[in-house]
């Protein structure tokens, strides 16, 4: 079972009674988990539970303009290069795609510059 608690690794989705995130289980190869993670450990059965799970909103999506992290609602912030699909859109002045690697939603990032004074 996978849950998200607060006071487990900011609460990032894991697989229940570890700190072992989703987003750990899918960006790495199963040989490389198993082989790194014996002591858990790792099976086959927690790494197809991470990719088949549908992460659920846990917070609001964040932008930090200072660094420009950026941090879904899945409670994740590693992005992706945007899809070749995506690449070939257009997007306006000041606006790009990012795709959170966790979760796969896509977020349209404006940047806009106004004068108020
Ligand atoms: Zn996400």
């Amino acid at each position: 079972m996978i849950t998200s608690d607060p006071d487990v690794r900011r609460g990032r989705w894991c697989i229940d009674g570890t700190r072992i995130d989703v987003l750990m289980l899918r960006t790495n190869s199963r040989e490389w988990l198993i082989e790194n993670y014996k002591h858990v450990p790792v099976t086959h059965e927690m790494i197809d539970e991470a990719l088949a799970f549908e992460f659920k909103p846990i917070q609001g999506a964040e932008l930090d303009i200072v660094d420009w992290d950026l941090t879904c609602v899945c409670g994740e912030s590693y992005w992706e290069s945007p899809t070749s699909e995506l690449v070939g859109q257009s997007y306006g002045p000041g606006e790009y795609v990012r795709v959170c690697k966790a979760c796969g939603k896509r977020w349209k990032v404006t940047i806009g510059l106004e004068a108020v004074g």
